[in-house]
């Protein structure tokens, strides 16, 4: 049965704070190859068994990258010229080389769907990336979210269990 109660998973991202340091320590003396091959299978049946419409939590509180062809991308599907569109909607770093969308929760969720879906930034389509290899090498930025996003959080309590880990 997955977790999606975003509550719940936000008090066992407390809880389990220092069994969650212990795993990073435990997954990285492990095989890393292997790793990526149990977080690919259990990925797609976590991902297949929760809806994102439902959730929304990344959309809700993660500040999200805007690149270049984001910002372009994005400007095309508003009907909007760029300078518009990073106006309205994005913040940019003084020297210029960051830029973020300028509201968390992000403009475009509405009703717990991104009214942008289909020219959403590249960052948005990536998250919570565990579906790319080298999971071994981001191990802090994905327990990072492990309070935020079931997805991830249900696959690492499973990985945790495939592994034998005694916590
Ligand atoms: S652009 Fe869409 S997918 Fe990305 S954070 Fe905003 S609402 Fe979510
Ligand atoms: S990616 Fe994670 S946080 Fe974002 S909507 Fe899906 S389950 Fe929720």
């Amino acid at each position: 049965m997955l977790q999606t109660d975003l509550l719940i998973i936000a008090e066992a991202a407390t809880e389990k704070h220092a069994e969650n340091e212990s795993f990073k320590s435990f997954l990285a003396r492990h095989d890393a190859a292997r790793i990526d091959e149990l977080v690919l299978a259990l990925d797609k049946i976590t991902t297949a068994g929760i809806d994102c419409t439902q959730c929304g939590n990344c959309c809700r509180t993660l500040m999200i990258n805007v690149e270049e062809g984001d910002a372009a991308r994005l400007a095309a599907h508003l009907n909007m010229n760029i300078a518009d569109f990073e106006n309205r909607y994005v913040e940019k770093s003084s020297a210029g080389t960051l830029a973020v969308m300028n509201t968390i929760p992000c403009h475009f969720l509405s009703d717990n769907k991104c009214v942008v879906y289909e020219a959403r930034p590249n960052e948005c389509r990536e998250f919570p990336g565990l579906h790319k290899p080298g999971f071994n090498d981001r191990l802090f930025a994905t327990f990072m979210h492990y309070g935020r996003c079931p997805i991830i959080y249900n696959v690492i309590e499973a990985l945790k269990v495939k592994l034998d880990f005694a916590g």
